[in-house]
């Protein structure tokens, strides 16, 4: 590949040049919000091919979302041409699904291993506990598999977890009680070398084993490991604060950085900003970009100050609120761009009264200012402060799209579906096989179910082939065998004709829909949500056409590989697609994404920072480098906005300014009210918040129970798009008709 360099340097500060031509082993390029860093990275990847003549196939470059790696891709095909689509370029999942599909025989996972996402790793947690007589209300498995994450995160296997807490365990004996055990470390790390025991059996794993298992491929087996030594010589990482320490040893052990194979390690770039580091709770390390020079021999490291994204108003706000955190490397963002527009406050009396004002500014700037409503985005500390606001739009007639609700493949009927995929793929997923026994119902009760898993268990075979030897299964009727006996067949039959037309995923999705019921039950069905049941299916179905249009060789297995990497943030219009509606997502979601409008909600002691994190100076921190985050996604206005009450677990309560907005300097602000009733009452030394509760007429809607009350959820929600996209397409997340297809595209 050849490009004339000055092409690649176009448009560059001098920082940013520097960074996507320096020759080394290891660089850091330790940059601010919005500073350019993945405009560098995508640059340097150019650089690379173009002016060290390095091959496509030797470079991995790893992402932090779908979407992000899609955007990464197209750019570089516009810097260097069409090879781009067939590069390494994917999230540190994605890039281990593939080495394990083509590798993962010397850890024992055959190819056609399936991926576990949450639910299903839950409902196996709750089958484990039940053999051992625990109880799941006691031990919830939610519990147990986030201690069981954490292990994971640590590169902990289920071998030393043993050793250290439960030496005399041995997972897989019948008969074997935990029930007397109390929830800990004793008791989870027998639960966990069941769980698994079992995930092997079914040639399954979860999503954080695929992190794990790839460290122990590399570091088991030195043909592997000597195999992605000699093939990658670059690797590139975005969003490093967010790695945690087994992606970090994954990407030494990649490198070759602690091998002997006589291979030189790859050159390492990572980019990152140790103030937007806000995963610690799903295990993130922010010492891995601290430690950078000292991990990584020769590394250099380059800042970049010059922000090309806010108003130097909305900088100065961020710069205060981070300032405030404790032994960070300190760098002030700057921009050329000038102060713009004030940063806009408002307090509400209350948190209806805060969406209700909003919205009506949302109005406003449509109007009055020249903005769309794509180009505003309202972020929120958690997911259930989002109901308000939705009221608030729907009542407005403003398009609006909620980035993580519901999300569409955690629908019972779209699981279903794809648990018949699953097993139609790996017959071992005992998981999977279970769940769709009796679904649609065929009379398949716990009763059978359990004689079958007995038996299998007792014989030490997959469910599936218990499934094939009915006549041997001790206590078997012909009442029950009959119906199990026409399951098999069914599935038989499915695998075969998935088999004969494999690279066309839409058709076998059409034959499961067709065959086992699920569609006929739910349309006999009187329930008026069965209806758009059936449509999230029918949707299943374009989403798997989509797939394979985009993918040059399709599979089965390619295809639920997809869907069980798409993560939250997927669910947004790629970018030149946003349809004009609002955006609605939490503060975690917002990463790595810009708006020309935002508003930060909820900006109280309790809310955000969030209860959880306020006796805690670390998780503190944390929330700050959230509230940072949140600020640098701004481009031109920025509206900060709070309640003096909010509803919370059915009844109201007081709320005290966020210690965030306090340190937002007061002349940066242009507070459009600034004093809410609650503040006048504490100031004459009342405090009794009761006689305010119950605001509005909304007291039916009870913030505990979350989504479950808000009436309509089905197809009716997407009638609120019709401004938009003819209620199709712009309400992903939603219920009925109304997911967006255009969202699942390329994967
Ligand atoms: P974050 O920390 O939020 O991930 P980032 O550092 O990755 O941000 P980018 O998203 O790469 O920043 O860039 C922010 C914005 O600034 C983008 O709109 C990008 O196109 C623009 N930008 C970056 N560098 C330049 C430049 N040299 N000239 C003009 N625009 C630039
Ligand atoms: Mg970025």
């Amino acid at each position: 590949i050849r490009r004339d360099p000055q092409e690649l340097l176009d448009g560059l500060n001098p920082q940013q040049s520097e960074a996507v031509q320096y020759q080394g082993q290891a660089l850091l390029i330790g940059a601010g919000a919005g500073s350019g860093k993945t405009r560098v990275l995508t640059r340097r990847i150019a650089w690379a091919l173009s002016q060290w003549r390095a091959w496509p196939s030797q470079i991995l470059a790893i992402t932090f979302t779908n979407k992000a790696a899609r955007e990464m891709k197209d750019r570089l095909e516009t810097l260097i041409g069409p090879v781009a689509q067939r590069m390494w370029v994917s999230t540190f999942h994605s890039a281990c699904v593939r080495i394990l599909r083509r590798d993962g025989e010397a850890v024992g996972l055959t190819r056609g291993f399936t991926i576990y996402d949450q639910a299903d790793s839950q409902r196996l947690m709750r089958t484990v506990e039940q053999q051992y007589g625990i109880d799941p209300k006691r031990v919830k498995p939610r519990d147990v598999l986030t201690a069981i994450s954490d292990c994971k995160n640590e590169l902990k296997d289920w071998r030393s977890q043993l050793k250290e807490f439960a030496p005399d365990f041995r997972p897989g004996q019948p008969g074997a009680r935990l029930g007397h055990l109390e929830a800990g470390e004793q008791l989870y790390a027998c639960l966990y070398a069941e769980y698994q025991r079992r995930l092997q059996a079914a040639n399954a794993v979860d999503f954080d084993d695929l992190i794990m298992r790839t460290v122990q491929l590399l570091r088991l087996d030195p043909q592997v490991a000597a195999y992605y030594h000699h093939k990658f010589r670059y690797i590139f990482v975005d969003e490093y604060q967010d790695t945690n320490h087994a992606q970090y040893v994954l990407i030494r052990e990649l490198a070759g950085l602690d091998a002997d194979d006589g291979e030189r390690p790859a050159a390492v770039t990572v980019v990152g900003d140790s103030d937007q580091s806000i995963y610690a709770f799903r295990g993130a390390d922010i010492h891995n970009i601290l430690d950078f020079e000292k991990d990584f021999p020769e590394a250099k490291t380059i800042m970049l100050e010059q922000n090309y994204r806010s108003t130097q108003t909305i900088l100065d706000a961020a710069n205060a609120v981070i300032s405030k955190n404790q032994g960070r490397r300190p760098k002030k963002l700057w921009t050329d761009a000038g102060k713009g527009s004030p940063i806009v406050g408002y307090a509400a009396d209350n948190d209806y009264e805060e969406a209700q004002w909003v919205v009506q500014e949302i109005v406003r700037l449509t109007v009055e200012d020249g903005f769309t409503y794509g180009d505003v985005a309202i972020m929120y500390r958690a997911n259930a402060q989002s109901r308000r606001f939705e009221e608030a739009l729907i009542n407005a007639g403003v398009p609006y799209q909620l980035i993580g609700g519901t999300r569409f493949y955690e629908r019972k009927e779209v699981k279903d579906a794809i648990a018949y995929l699953q097993c139609i793929a790996n017959p071992a997923d005992d998981t999977n096989m279970r769940r769709i026994l009796n679904v649609p119902k065929r009379g398949l009760g716990e009763r059978a179910e359990g004689t079958v898993a007995a038996y299998a268990e007792s014989a030490g075979l997959t469910f599936w082939d218990a499934l094939g030897r009915l006549q041997e299964i001790p206590g078997m009727t012909t009442r029950l065998a009959r119906p199990l006996q026409a399951f098999r067949d069914l599935m038989e039959e499915l695998i075969a004709d998935a088999q004969a037309k494999d690279s066309n995923p839409s058709e076998i999705v059409a034959a499961v829909l067709d065959k086992t019921g699920i569609v006929e039950e739910l349309r006999k069905s009187p329930d008026e949500q069965d209806q758009g049941r059936v449509e999230n299916l029918a949707q299943l179905q374009s989403v798997a056409a989509e797939y394979e249009q985009n993918t040059p060789d399709s599979t089965l297995a390619g295809f639920l590989e997809n869907v069980a990497l798409v993560a939250d943030s997927d669910q947004l219009p790629d970018e030149g697609e946003n349809n004009g509606s609002v955006t609605l997502m939490t503060l975690h979601t917002s990463k790595g994404l810009e708006y020309p409008v935002v508003f930060l909600v909820g900006l109280e002691e309790g809310t955000f920072p969030h209860q959880r994190a306020m006796e805690n100076v670390s998780e503190l921190a944390e929330e700050r480098r959230l509230a940072y985050v949140g600020i640098t996604r701004a481009r031109k206005r920025l509206y900060v906005t709070r309640a003096g009450e909010r509803s919370q677990w059915g009844r109201s309560e007081s709320k005290t300014p966020s210690e965030f907005l306090e340190d937002i300097p007061d002349a940066l602000i242009d507070w459009k009210r600034k004093e809410t009733a609650v503040d006048r009452r504490m100031m004459l030394g009342d405090d009794d918040s009761d006689e305010f509760g119950g605001f509005g007429g909304f007291a039916g809607f009870d913030d505990s129970d979350g989504y479950s009350t808000f009436g309509s959820r089905g197809g009716s929600r997407s009638s609120y798009g019709s401004g938009s996209r003819g209620g199709s397409g712009s309400y992903g997340s939603r219920g009925g008709s109304s997911y967006g297809s255009s969202s699942y595209g390329s994967r």
